[in-house]
């Protein structure tokens, strides 16, 4: 395989960039509010390319697929659970097709929004919809599986052991933070970045970071803290354009492309190996990102 493992990359000094928000994208590109996203990998393939094709043609390094709400959990909300392993095979094929040999593909694994805390869901059943999901993507070509958008470590273990023991496939695993009114870092349940970083890793995770809530400024206090740590993991972040502002009811996110390729140095300054974006971001923020990396 001409491209490797991305761990071997990094341990090889390289930094790489990864791509930028998909939702946004394809809503411009006509998905209506209400519809399921992992539907179009089979109902509008063509148009799920050219969201990864933007991406590759922006520089992006690896490239994620259509498939953050892919698990039959998450489906089911739509009716459409049983189609769990042909909606993950597709995203993934599609990105590998934009991907070719050279980028990666890393196959987006969201939260099935079922607590284990609460009794939603037993471990096993979380177990089996995420080990499907994770088969039907390594089945169309996955190089990588990016777990993401995490809040619950017991959700995040749970998604990166069913990742590691039935995917042929490096596990990323990146969770979202928020800034406390005391001025530190918690999940959605109160989860720091260290404990949520070591518990990824003990659970088997190769690549481990963060993602979304929070634009590069925040992030570097992450990465910062997850790197003090864990000195040897290869750590990813997927930052939001800035942090949102409320205009006429719609999350605006301000940051340009110039602004967030600004901060990329501090960035990896702090200990961050792989770099994309996250709510907000375009293609253009990701050519500036890689811009940035090409003068760095
Ligand atoms: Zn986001």
């Amino acid at each position: 395989m001409a491209r490797g493992r991305i761990t071997d990359a990094v341990k090889n000094g390289r930094v790489l960039v990864a791509d930028g928000a998909w939702g946004t994208f394809l809503h411009e590109k006509g998905l209506a509010s209400g519809e399921c996203p992992e539907l179009w990998c089979v109902e509008h393939s063509e148009t799920v390319l050219e969201v990864a094709q933007a991406y590759v043609d922006a520089g992006s390094d690896m490239i994620e697929t259509n498939s953050f709400g892919g698990t039959s959990l998450k489906l089911a909300h739509y009716g459409l659970a049983a189609r769990a392993a042909e909606l993950n095979e597709a995203a993934a094929r599609i990105s590998r097709k934009a991907a070719g040999d050279e980028r990666w593909v890393i196959a987006s694994v969201g939260p099935t929004g079922k607590l284990l805390l609460m009794g939603d869901v037993t471990e096993q059943s979380l177990y089996d919809s995420f080990r499907e999901q994770m088969v039907a993507l390594a089945a169309g070509g996955a190089d990588a599986i990016c777990i993401e958008t995490m809040s619950a470590v017991d959700e995040a273990a749970v998604a990166v052991k069913a990742a590691k023991e039935n995917a042929n496939c490096e596990v990323i695993c990146t969770f979202t933070f928020e800034k406390t009114s005391r001025g530190d870092y918690r999940t959605m349940m109160g989860v720091g970045p260290v404990d949520a970083a070591k518990a990824a890793t003990d659970a088997g995770a190769d690549i481990i970071g963060a993602n979304c809530g929070n634009g590069i400024e925040r992030m570097i206090d992450i990465v910062a803290e997850m790197r003090s740590a864990l000195p040897d993991a290869v750590i990813m972040v997927q930052a939001n354009a800035g942090l949102p502002q409320n205009i006429n009811g719609r999350d605006i996110f301000p940051e340009t492309p110039d602004q967030m390729a600004a901060q990329v140095p501090a960035l990896i300054r702090a200990g961050a190996n792989i770099i994309g974006g996250c709510c907000g971001t375009t293609p253009a923020h990701i050519r500036a990102i890689r811009g940035c990396l090409r003068r760095y």
